[in-house]
Formats: structure tokens, C-alpha cells, sequence
């Protein structure tokens, strides 16, 4: 199984993405985990990331394609499935991250979008905020970055629709209704016959939704 997640901050993407690890026995692969912990580490990523971590910024597309490699070529000695959690947030990641998993024979089978209204995830990230104390839960950077979400990353859910694989969920009621539901969808595909995208002669994106 593979699956790649969209979901605005706050969404419980990381605690379905855990969820969906165990069930299918995958790897977990979250890219505020991997910047996290080079933070942490003081590496010379975590040196240049800190500061757009701390803003609710997105940090350069370079920096992030070269951790998906990195995870996917792991994931791919480990097995082939993947669930990616925080990757892509925006239409380049994602097209990026289609050639590479394209590259390695592992494109997605299914896009989850975790859907909910902003004043419940402020709601939840400020709760979070009080027991996590991540550098980017303030009430400023977390309505930053809703806002980058909404201009940036929800555009990428309808590339997906076209390419067949979004499956959308509804995060808004208790984490374990929405794991019920997501584990019941991705059986589902998984019974459903392989779609022919791996084999699609131009880079199965289709047209872009606006034109361009
Ligand atoms: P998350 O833990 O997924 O909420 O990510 C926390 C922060 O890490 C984000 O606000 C960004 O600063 C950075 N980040 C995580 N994933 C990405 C990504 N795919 N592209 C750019 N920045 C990211």
C-alpha cells in the first residue's frame, strides 16, 4: 500500500499516518518529523530550516525532495509501501515526487485528503500547543499556517481527483472514527485491480486545473 496524505495542519495527519504504518506494516515517512529531528540535531539542514519551521513557512522544495528520495528508496529496500505524511504541500513537491516514486517503480495508489474547518484545527493546534510546545503552535504561525495551506497545498487535492486516486475523509469527528474509516477506504482500494498509472505514457498529471 502507498499513500500519500494532504491535510491542512491540525487534521490528525500524523496520528492516521501511524495508524495506517501499523495496519499495513509500512513505513512512515513525515517530513516535519525528519526536519524536526535535524532541528534537533543541529545539522546543517536543521541549521537552514529552523527559522521557516519557526514561521510556519514552507522550507525550500530542494531541501524536502532530497529527504522523499532518501525515505523512498528506504522504503522501497523495505518493501515498496509507503504511507507519506506531509509531502507534497505544493503543486512543484508534488510533481517532484511523482518522478521520483515513478523513478522507483512506487507511485502512489491513493492521495488522502483529511478534511476540516479551520476554527476546529485552531482549536486543536492550540490544545496541542499547550502539551507539545512546538516552536510553530502559536496562535500566529498556526493561523499562518492555515493560510499557507488553503493558497498553496489544497490546490494540489484536485491533481489528484483528475489522476483517480484521491480518496477524501472527513477529520472532523474523533481520531478513531476517521482511522475506521480510512482503514475501510484503503482496503477497499487495495481489493480494487491496479490502475494502469505506472505505465501512462506522459507524467498522468493531465491538464492543470486552471489552464496553465
Ligand atoms: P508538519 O509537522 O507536517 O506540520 O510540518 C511542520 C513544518 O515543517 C511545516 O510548517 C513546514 O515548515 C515544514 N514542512 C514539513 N513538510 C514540508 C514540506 N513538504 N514542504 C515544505 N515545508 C515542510
Amino acid at each position: 500500500m502507498r499513500v500519500l496524505m494532504v491535510a491542512p495542519p491540525g487534521a490528525g495527519k500524523g496520528t492516521q499516518a501511524a495508524v495506517i504504518s501499523a495496519h499495513f506494516n509500512i513505513p512512515h515517512i513525515a517530513s516535519g518529523d525528519l526536519l524536526r529531528d535535524h532541528v534537533a540535531r543541529r545539522t546543517e539542514i536543521g541549521t537552514a530550516v529552523k527559522g521557516h519551521l519557526d514561521r510556519g513557512e514552507l522550507v525550500p522544495d530542494s531541501i524536502i525532495m532530497a529527504l522523499v528520495r532518501d525515505a523512498l528508496t528506504a522504503a522501497k529496500a523495505a518493501g515498496g509501501g509507503y504511507v507519506l505524511d506531509g509531502v507534497p504541500r505544493t503543486i512543484e513537491q508534488a510533481r517532484a515526487t511523482y518522478q521520483i516514486a515513478r523513478e522507483l517503480g512506487m507511485t502512489a495508489d491513493v492521495a488522502l485528503h483529511l478534511t476540516a474547518d479551520d476554527e476546529e484545527l485552531l482549536r486543536r493546534l492550540l490544545a496541542r500547543a499547550l502539551v507539545e510546545h512546538r516552536s510553530d503552535d502559536t496562535e500566529e504561525v498556526i493561523r499562518h499556517r492555515l493560510r499557507v495551506y488553503h493558497e498553496v497545498t489544497y490546490p494540489i487535492v484536485a491533481w489528484y481527483r483528475q489522476r483517480g486516486i484521491l480518496v477524501p475523509v472527513d477529520a472532523m469527528r474523533p481520531a478513531k472514527d476517521v482511522a475506521r474509516d480510512i482503514i475501510d477506504a484503503l482496503e477497499a482500494r487495495q481489493a480494487e485491480p491496479r490502475r494502469p498509472e505506472e505505465t501512462a505514457p506522459d507524467d498522468g498529471w493531465g491538464p492543470h486545473p486552471s489552464g496553465s
